[in-house]
């Protein structure tokens, strides 16, 4: 019995050294250790000793149990502090490694250009006014001297969603509804962004849907020259402190005089060239005095009150200040495109 409780430890000592897991540990202590282990058996041949031999055996029996017992808690904690240290090594984070580059998107060339011109009118004191893009007739054509059956309704041809309603072809409207609720008072100073629609067939220089800005000036004494000088300091913002304006007369029915601006061809400093077709000048937006009709519509006093008003076209502005050829570039989300507006690259 002496002999084979020896052999047991050795045995147990031999296979918790090569344990390479705590999963084979816990195998040994259950064989060894457990209840139905092999020590236990030994025990229970316990009955045929002498009285003599009997508390020896005993002893012996619970000093290879508790010699079993310890090699496994050693080599336990072993086991655990490599496990900890494997699982560290894994988890490293090596810092010099470089990082990954956020993707970020950009702005649109159009938002830009908007937001440019935005900030452009805010700093000269005046302030954004939005309004609906379903607009109704008498906003949109009524009350800009645009009545029913006015031959010049020809020019917008238009979506119509019922006979009063319709996706606004211009930003004008927003000059109707701020000047009606000032109530016949000035001064208003204000900047209508915003999206407009006509039914053109989509090209180069055409699209169905396109940005305006529109500009209103209503006050007392305000002059064509307040105009001039708006339109003056716009185009040397936008295109270079060396631009020239002109102003060439036009026809709008809700302004008069109504005026066409063109700025100084930058390619050949107004010597004439392809781009300006050899004019020396560039078209860039239609302004004009508001009409008296218009005023006294939306409840001005047309002999105390007059104003300005102009319409920009954002495409045709990004188009001239970034030299982009096709107003579809602008819609047909061509990443190529939208990629070189990008301010982080
Ligand atoms: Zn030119």
């Amino acid at each position: 019995m002496e002999q084979r409780l020896v052999e047991l430890q050795q045995e147990a000592l031999e296979g918790i050294k090569k344990a390479t897991d705590l999963k084979e540990l816990n195998d040994i202590r259950v064989s060894y250790l457990g209840k139905k282990g092999p020590i236990t058996e030994v025990l229970k041949g316990m009955g045929k000793l002498s009285a003599e031999e009997r508390p020896k055996m005993g002893a012996l029996a619970n000093e290879v149990r508790d010699v079993i017992a310890q090699a496994i808690e050693e080599k336990q904690s072993i086991l655990e502090e490599e496990a900890v240290a494997k699982k560290l090594a894994s988890e490293t984070i090596d810092v010099t490694l470089p990082g990954r580059q956020v993707k970020t998107g950009n702005h649109h060339p159009l938002t830009r250009i908007i937001e440019e011109i935005e900030d452009l009118f805010i700093g000269m004191g005046y302030t954004i006014a939005e309004g609906p893009e379903v607009e109704s007739d008498y906003y949109n054509f009524e009350a800009l001297n645009l009545p029913k059956g006015h031959p010049a309704r020809d020019m917008q041809d238009s979506f119509y969603i019922t006979e009063e309603l319709l996706l606004r072809t211009h930003t004008s409207p927003m000059q109707a509804r701020t000047m009606e609720k000032q109530n016949g008072k000035g001064p208003v100073k204000i900047i209508c962004p915003g999206k407009v629609y006509r039914r053109d067939n989509d090209d180069a220089t055409h699209s169905h849907q396109f940005m305006q800005i529109e500009g209103l000036v209503v006050d007392e004494n305000i002059q064509m020259s307040d105009l001039k000088g708006t339109l003056d300091v716009f185009a040397k913002k936008m295109f270079g402190e060396d631009r020239e304006i002109r102003l060439r007369p036009s026809f709008f029915p809700f302004t008069e005089p109504s005026v066409e601006m063109d700025i100084s061809c930058k390619i050949c400093s107004g010597k004439g060239c392809n781009v300006c077709k050899g004019t020396g000048w560039i078209e860039v937006l239609g302004a004009g005095m508001v009409h008296p009709n218009v005023l006294e519509m939306a409840g001005y006093d047309s002999k105390k009150y007059t104003g300005f008003a102009f319409g920009i076209g954002s495409e045709r502005i990004a188009m001239l200040k970034y030299g982009i050829d096709d107003i579809r570039h602008y819609y047909t989300n061509d990443v190529r495109f939208l990629k070189q507006f990008s301010i982080h690259e």
